[in-house]
């Protein structure tokens, strides 16, 4: 569900962005390594099954020094710090980072050390297509428990509207705690 959901979230990403990059001649700015976002940002919407996706990606996919630096930063993770995930200059969740992340793109100049360019040039930020999100979060339905017959539209603004949690100010510690207990149990067998 949250792989398919994605999927749809990426394929509008790029529709999107080839569409300004076509009609204004807008270029790009977002590139590896290019991290102010993740450092500075402190609003960013992580819903329930995504964080699910995280902590299982976290938890049973990242091993050695990432898996012990992700834990040291999730246990000291307060306010004001850099997201949690990132190390090194890159987001080591990148195949399960949020679609808030996912749909964050900037054009012409990348942003400046603490700059939100929500603020200070909001005509370069990507505006995600609404058909996509909204197509990404039916997908998503079935996990909140939406019946099949619900009304789907209603059904998704609701979600958008009611379950975000924010990355930033989330308690990671029992991600942390989690990924103890199953280093703890793979250490014994
Ligand atoms: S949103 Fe800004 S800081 Fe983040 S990758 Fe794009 S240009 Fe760089
Ligand atoms: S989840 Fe990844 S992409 Fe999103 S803010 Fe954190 S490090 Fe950046």
């Amino acid at each position: 569900m949250l792989l398919d959901a994605y999927a749809i979230i990426d394929e509008g990403v790029a529709v999107a962005v080839k569409a300004e990059e076509d009609e204004l001649n807008a270029k790009l700015a977002c590139r590896e390594g290019c991290d102010n976002c993740c450092r500075f940002q402190g609003d960013i919407p992580l819903y329930p099954l995504e964080l699910i996706g995280i902590s299982w990606f976290a938890t049973e996919k990242m091993t050695g020094l990432r898996r012990a630096t992700l834990k040291k930063q999730l246990a000291g993770h307060g306010e004001g710090n850099p997201c949690p995930f990132l190390i090194s200059g890159s987001c080591s969740i990148h195949l399960l980072r949020p679609v808030a992340c996912r749909q964050f793109n900037v054009f012409y100049e990348p942003c400046d050390e603490g700059e939100d360019p929500y603020f200070t040039r909001r005509d370069d930020v990507l505006t995600p297509m609404q058909n996509y999100t909204d197509r990404a979060f039916s997908a998503m339905l079935p996990f909140y428990g939406i019946p099949d017959d619900a009304d789907e539209t209603r059904a998704v603004k609701n979600i958008i509207q009611t379950q975000a949690l924010n990355l930033q100010s989330f308690d990671w510690k029992n991600l942390v705690k989690i990924m103890e207990d199953f280093d703890s149990r793979n250490s014994e067998s």
